[in-house]
């Protein structure tokens, strides 16, 4: 499939992971790719791996000067996204009376105002050019669900209040023709869980004996989601988080 031939798609938090399995596969359906990472070494790396003609940029999400600086760049470089997929996320594991005030402050700061900002930047940049366009977000089964036994309540509020930003902004940008959908991965092997489970690797085993699946999901699987909802094929959809999760959810 050729889904995004002539597109211009901007993911964040793409130097590895979920973000850059997005990315590749928007390159392989021949997309213009930009890999948006904290850092510019390793987004201009997996921009080189990927191939396809992706380039690599740098940015802070969290920073709403930085995303307008990044916007302003990409839009110089190659024009309007088309495709803005907001992924860039962060996870911690601390007991809630434990939570230092810092560490939930940028998982706020990271997750939400983060995707928040991606969002708002590309919805203004449309609607500026006169396009229409989609917004992909990155929610999580920990919006929906509690999660166990890891404990990070700053990470499953900003991915539940990521899921109803979703359903507003898609509302609010109907008009304009610009799409906003969210997808809800299950556990799925990248380094935020293998951080999660450094100090506990047995609580790996807990995650697969809730997931029906009975395994971890592939990056490549949320991936395809992902692109489902950003391509024509999803025109129908908008302000629905998806969930991608093996059936963790239901
Ligand atoms: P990951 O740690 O492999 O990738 C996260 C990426 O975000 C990294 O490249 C990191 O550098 C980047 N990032 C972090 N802070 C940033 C910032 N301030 N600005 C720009 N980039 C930043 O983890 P992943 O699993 O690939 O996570 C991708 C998204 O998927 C996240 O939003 C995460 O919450 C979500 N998610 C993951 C899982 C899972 O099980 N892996 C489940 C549900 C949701």
């Amino acid at each position: 499939m050729k889904r995004f031939e002539g597109s211009i798609c901007l993911v964040t938090g793409a130097a590895k992971g979920i973000g850059a399995a997005i990315a590749a596969r928007f390159a392989s359906e021949g997309a213009t790719v930009l890999i948006a990472g904290l850092h510019l070494d390793t987004a201009q790396n997996m921009a080189a791996e990927i191939g396809h003609g992706a380039v690599g940029y740098e940015v802070d999400v969290s920073e709403s000067s930085a995303v307008i600086r990044l916007f302003d760049r990409v839009i110089k470089e190659h024009g309007v996204p088309d495709v803005v997929v907001n992924n860039a996320g962060i996870a911690s594991d601390h007991p809630s009376v434990d939570l230092p005030d810092e560490v939930w402050q940028r998982e706020l700061d990271v997750n939400l105002s983060g995707t928040f900002f991606g969002a708002r930047e590309a919805a203004r940049r449309l609607i500026e050019a006169g396009k229409t366009g989609v917004i992909v977000n990155i929610s999580s089964i920990a919006g929906f669900r509690v999660v166990s036994p890891e404990r990070h309540v700053g990470y499953d509020a900003t991915k539940a209040a990521i899921s109803q930003m979703t359903k507003v902004l898609a509302y609010e940008w109907a008009p304009q023709g610009i799409r906003v959908n969210a997808v809800g991965p299950g556990y799925t092997d990248t380094d935020i869980l293998k951080e999660i489970a450094r100090t506990s690797p047995e609580i790996v085993d807990e995650w697969l004996a809730k997931t029906p699946y009975g395994r971890l999901l592939q990056p490549s699987e949320i991936a395809a989601v992902v692109c489902f909802l950003a391509s024509d094929d999803a025109s129908a959809i908008t302000g629905q988080t998806v969930m991608a999760d093996g059936g963790y959810s239901l």
